[in-house]
């Protein structure tokens, strides 16, 4: 288990976060270094935020030249707050950038060399997922819902059974979210955790008065735990806490840009 911030680099205006234990390119995205204007300044990787569309493709220009990629090798998750994952070989790269977006998912995986997986957040909790050894990758979007539902988990078997991936060599770090600071809920949050993880997921919560404050990172980290993953890096960041450099619904509403989560498959034995 590991519980290391994540580091913040810098490529020109382009501010992104990653995690040391995933050695192929990737980025959790911040709202800096893009070309979008207005309420959407600057960073907006959603193409369904009121934006245009050419600033957005500019964007994903922007973020993948940081990463050694192009948007016609990105295949974007089409989230619906499902536990549905899905498999990403060639027909899907460039979905939801440069082609029609894929059918509804909430992750993606793949085990395709050059293929690059976007998921979309703006307080939901993304993963990304890298295994060294068979070189499969995976990224998660998981909000309350999904969170709910184990879609960490439940990507990682995704690996395990179309990539022959062992639970034990694949690599996990959970992005900026909204943080336990600011994640006031009603009770059927906590409710819905305690129905996935059983009495456990209480110590994730902190009641006060008739609300609670819900700690989704750790509840994710805990349930990748519970799927076999060792190796898990936390963001220490909150979305809602810092909306100078994210995107948060919850302190914006709809007047806000997409952050992204970003992984590259660079294939097996790295
Ligand atoms: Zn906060």
């Amino acid at each position: 288990m590991t519980a290391m911030a994540l580091k913040e680099n810098r490529a020109g205006a382009l501010t992104y976060f990653t995690a040391e234990n995933l050695t192929v390119p990737h980025a959790f995205t911040t709202r800096l270094g893009g070309v979008s204007q207005g309420y959407l300044a600057s960073l907006n990787l959603g193409f369904h935020r009121g934006d245009d569309p050419e600033r957005v493709l500019e964007n994903y220009r922007i973020l993948c030249a940081a990463l050694g990629t192009a948007p016609e090798a990105v295949a974007a998750a089409h989230q619906t707050h499902s536990d549905i994952v899905l498999t990403v070989g060639p027909e899907e790269m460039g979905a939801g950038v440069t082609k029609p977006r894929l059918p509804a998912c909430d992750a993606l995986i793949t085990g395709l060399p050059g293929a690059a997986l976007v998921v979309f957040t703006a307080d939901c909790t993304p993963i990304l997922l890298h295994d060294p050894v068979t070189g499969a990758v995976g990224a998660v979007h998981a909000g309350w819902r999904g969170t709910a539902q184990d879609i960490g988990g439940k990507t990682v078997e995704a690996m395990v059974r179309t990539f022959g991936c062992r639970r034990e060599d694949i690599r996990a770090a959970v992005g900026p979210n909204i943080g336990q600071c600011c994640f006031e809920t009603g009770p059927e949050v906590p409710q819905a955790m305690e129905a996935q993880m059983g009495p456990e997921a209480w110590g994730f919560v902190r009641p006060a008065g008739e609300k609670y404050y819900v700690n989704l990172k750790a509840i994710n980290a805990q349930l990748l735990r519970r799927a076999g993953v060792t190796d898990i890096a936390v963001s220490d960041q909150c979305t809602a806490c810092r909306t100078d450099l994210f995107w948060s619904a919850r302190r914006m509403g709809d007047q806000r840009g997409s952050l992204g989560a970003m992984i590259v498959c660079k294939g097996g034995g790295r």
